[in-house]
């Protein structure tokens, strides 16, 4: 996502620390705790301006929500939004993280689920391993994710999607559901869409991979 740097954007995120980590290293294993109850952890990583997982708070009030971005900047636009609902919604958390680093932020088996979407393509070959969808990443899910836990993605980019479905092929993943069409196909009425997917669809298929990870 390209944004200008904004030079106040770490005073803006703490000064929202009623919803911002910084810090998520001091919460490893202590999630829970932190929402004050012990439902199911979903984090989506690369939330960008943060409509899927702000949407997904408030619709599903049981599940607890963590978006992780990397760039303060962006973060922005997602308390912007946020900022403008009656009331926080108790099951969000956003996280200031790079994703590579997770481990170090949550605790084996502390995650349920992980959405990727619309994850930067990285299209050129020098710089495979930075896609998040690259196996040092899956490393890094298989340790955060609960036996069977989910890891979904989403994108309109077909080179990254392909190269998804080998990697995941790869390290062994359970495919649980493909779709080649996810928004002129039946059965996924509730999918919530994300800015990228309301800016990129019209122009073309939107994908989707659903795995789990065994134990
Ligand atoms: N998910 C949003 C959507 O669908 O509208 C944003 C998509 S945007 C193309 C990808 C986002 O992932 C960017 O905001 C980028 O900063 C973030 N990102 C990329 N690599 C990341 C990483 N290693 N850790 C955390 N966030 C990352």
């Amino acid at each position: 996502m390209r944004l200008r740097n904004n030079p106040k954007a770490n005073d803006i995120l703490a000064a929202h620390d009623d919803i911002v980590i910084l810090d998520g290293k001091q919460y490893r294993g202590k999630w829970n705790e932190l929402f004050g109850n012990s439902n199911p952890i979903y984090i989506e990583i690369g939330m960008g301006k943060g409509d899927f997982i702000i949407e997904n708070a408030l619709r599903y009030p049981n599940i607890n929500y963590i978006g992780i971005e990397k760039f303060p900047s962006v973060m922005v636009g997602a308390i912007k939004k946020i900022d403008q609902l009656e009331k926080i919604p108790s099951n969000l958390k956003l996280l200031k993280e790079d994703a590579i680093l997770l481990t170090e932020v949550f605790g084996k088996d502390e995650v349920n689920r992980i959405h990727l979407n619309f994850s930067d393509p990285w299209p050129k070959k020098r710089h495979t391993k930075r896609r998040l969808t690259s196996p040092a990443f899956l490393d890094v899910y298989q340790n955060i994710l609960i036996d069977n836990g989910e890891l979904i993605l989403k994108t309109d980019n077909r080179l990254l999607f392909e190269y998804s479905l080998v990697s995941f092929q790869n390290y062994g993943l359970h495919f649980e559901d493909v779709c080649l069409d996810l928004h002129h196909s039946e059965g996924y009425e509730d999918n919530i869409q994300t800015e990228y997917e309301r800016k990129f669809s019209p122009f073309g298929p939107i994908y989707q991979v659903k795995t789990t990870f065994k134990g």
